[in-house]
């Protein structure tokens, strides 16, 4: 007999809901308790997985493996081809091992829920619990309401609402203590299951060797990791955050984001751990760095609550139905200059070429490269998301989908269409000194200056050229008055 636990993106032992529940399972029947990880390749190819994520994945399993092995738990991690088999496959397993129950998290997109529904229906054939538990937000979707009965589609006063339910709910918060050290017979019994090695990354989503070297120096992976960052950024930086967030070269906010979407890390430890070193003890007053940083983490549970409940949104539609008529342009020229950070705007360039050397990139700067794709080029912002995906080491569904509505105004932001960000006047705001842009640009490094913002058309321009630096590639001022007139078509406005 034995109890088992399947990882997903929940990879940690710490303040983990199904896993501590198995756990106790477990205990109470005096059985084992097995860990499970599938690697689906065609997941991974379905949602555009980055290679670099699928790659810190496998990484992160590796430290799970010790680190449940130190407790005599075993993870046994397999490849299943094909997706739609996963759940026959854990069955099958499940009957080599006896075991009679299936703990996990539960993941909230279309195709999750969908697996999820099969396994439930295989586990009731066969005699096997199933329990699939809320852990990866802190407020569950479905628990806040409008007055009405409704569910909110505004940040602001759903933000609100969440506040109030935590406050009145403080034990949502709490720690799940980590497994307990299982029996010491499950080492002879599963041994073969302790020695099975990690599978390598599918061949369409290995990294090459370079590759390899630079992200695992720059994303150790594992929970540890995701704790000891999260513990440094409380005590060095988080009572600066509301200040500085919005500097992308200021280095401020906990790149943290990783852990968070693999689950190397919980909202919950990440919000009770800002709460507990706030004056006030609570989360939406006391120190105004921490207060703004828990509105940002907050923004990941939001995003989540919007895909449960609009779960159209996985499916390439926009949140808003009316902005499905606006009229893309298609050009794949000016897609590829942005893909390759050769657009002449030095800001949107520098933050493309940060994401192709870290597999991240600054919020701020998030937004205005979306903001520039969408709006100056007036592509689809379909592409954009799923260039992001295909790159980012936080890649996540729900985050991503939103941060991209958002910038094309076609999401929930009830902002309208006509706000268009200036990539100059966001480059003197954001980046006043040139600093972010220098590191990531190293040819403009030698401009001096405002010309940084824009050397063509600041008196640069010679030099910009000799560096190979490519002039602005559209007119932000006619390129804004064409984004207006084709939104305004598409409401019927015009
Ligand atoms: P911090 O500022 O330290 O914030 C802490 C945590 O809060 C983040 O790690 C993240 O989990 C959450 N968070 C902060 N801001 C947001 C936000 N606007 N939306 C949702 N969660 C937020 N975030 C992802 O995790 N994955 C993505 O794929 C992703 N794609 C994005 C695409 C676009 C177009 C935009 C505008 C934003 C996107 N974001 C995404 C949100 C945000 O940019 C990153 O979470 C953030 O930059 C991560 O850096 P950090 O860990 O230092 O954040």
């Amino acid at each position: 007999d034995a109890v088992v636990h399947w990882f997903k993106r929940d990879l940690r032992t710490k303040d983990n809901r199904a896993l501590h529940l198995a756990s106790k399972k477990a205990k109470s029947k005096g059985v084992p308790l097995i860990c499970l990880f599938i690697v689906s390749p065609q997941d991974y190819q379905a949602h555009l997985t980055a290679p670099v994520r699928v790659d810190f994945e496998l990484r992160t399993l590796q430290v799970l493996k010790e680190d449940l092995a130190r407790k005599d738990i075993p993870l046994y991690v397999e490849t299943v081809e094909v997706r739609k088999k996963a759940p026959g496959r854990i069955i099958e397993l499940c009957q080599s091992w006896g075991a009679k129950h299936i703990f996990c998290n539960i993941e909230y997109e279309v195709d999750e829920l969908r697996r999820e529904t099969l396994l439930t229906n295989s586990c009731l054939e066969q005699g096997i619990d199933f329990h699939a538990v809320h852990d990866d937000v802190v407020v569950p979707p479905g628990n806040l309401t409008t007055g009405q009965g409704k569910q909110y589609s505004v940040y602001t006063p759903w933000y609100k609402a969440w506040i109030r339910h935590i406050h009145e709910n403080p034990t949502i918060l709490d720690e799940f203590a980590a497994p307990e050290q299982n029996p010491a017979s499950a080492r002879q019994k599963h041994a073969d299951l302790f020695k099975t090695p990690i599978p390598p990354a599918p061949e369409n989503k290995k990294l090459n060797d370079e590759e390899k070297e630079r992200f695992k120096a720059l994303w150790p992976p594992g929970e540890h990791e995701a704790l000891d960052r999260l513990s440094s950024f409380l005590n060095k930086k988080i009572t600066n955050y509301k200040d500085a967030r919005n500097i992308p070269a200021a280095n401020s906010t906990g790149v943290i984001s990783v852990h968070l979407s693999s689950g190397t890390l919980a909202a919950r430890t990440a919000i009770r751990s800002a709460r507990n070193i706030n004056s006030s003890n609570k989360l939406d007053s006391g120190n105004e760095g921490i207060k703004t940083w828990i509105s940002e983490v907050a923004w990941r549970d939001f995003y989540k609550h919007v895909l449960a409940h609009w779960p159209y949104v996985c499916m390439s539609k926009p949140f808003k139905y009316e902005y499905t008529k606006v009229r893309w342009e298609y050009n794949d020229e000016h897609f590829a200059r942005w893909c390759e950070g050769r657009t002449g705007f030095p800001l949107v360039d520098a933050a493309i070429r940060q994401m192709h050397s870290m597999a991240y990139m600054h919020n701020r700067c998030r937004m205005l490269v979306a903001s520039f794709l969408c709006k100056d080029l007036l592509l689809d912002w379909r592409i954009g998301e799923r260039y992001f995906m295909e790159h980012l080491i936080d890649g996540d569904f729900a985050s991503n989908n939103g941060g991209w509505g958002f910038s094309a105004s076609t999401g929930v932001d009830p902002q309208p269409y006509f706000r268009v960000f200036n990539p100059l006047l966001q480059s003197e705001k954001f980046d006043e000194q040139g600093e972010y842009i220098r590191k990531w640009l190293p040819e403009l490094k030698n401009i001096k200056g405002k010309a940084i913002h824009d050397p063509y058309g600041r008196g640069a321009g010679k030099e910009a050229e000799k560096a190979g630096y490519p002039r602005p590639m559209v007119d932000h001022k006619v390129c804004r008055d064409r984004c207006l007139a084709r939104y305004k078509e598409a409401l019927g406005k015009s």
